[in-house]
């Protein structure tokens, strides 16, 4: 069965505008931009050399370990630089 307009919306750049992050299919790309932001938002912790965001901060130590081969250490040193203000960011890195 064809739809009233004749074209089947399921068919339609399926993929193109529908959201990395949480599948959600947009109407346009523009509004799928928008809504990027606020899965950007989400994710506090950027890594240091990519594109790559997260908002867990043991996930961005996991990206970048393997990654860029960063060490703990190195992680450490690095994370305590850029999320200073980011609350909580510091659970777990004692000992
Ligand atoms: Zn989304
Ligand atoms: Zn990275």
């Amino acid at each position: 069965m064809v739809g009233p307009s004749g074209w089947e919306p399921e068919e339609a750049q399926l993929g193109d505008t529908t959201c990395p992050e949480c599948g959600a299919v947009y109407a346009s790309r523009t509004i799928l931009r928008r809504h990027l932001l606020t899965h950007a938002g989400e994710k506090r912790f950027a890594c240091f050399y990519c594109d790559y965001r997260t908002e867990r901060k043991d996930t961005l130590k996991q990206h970048c370990l393997k990654r860029h081969e960063m060490t703990v250490a190195e992680f450490k040193r690095r994370a305590e630089e850029a999320f200073r203000d980011v609350k909580g960011v510091f659970d777990g890195f004692t000992g």
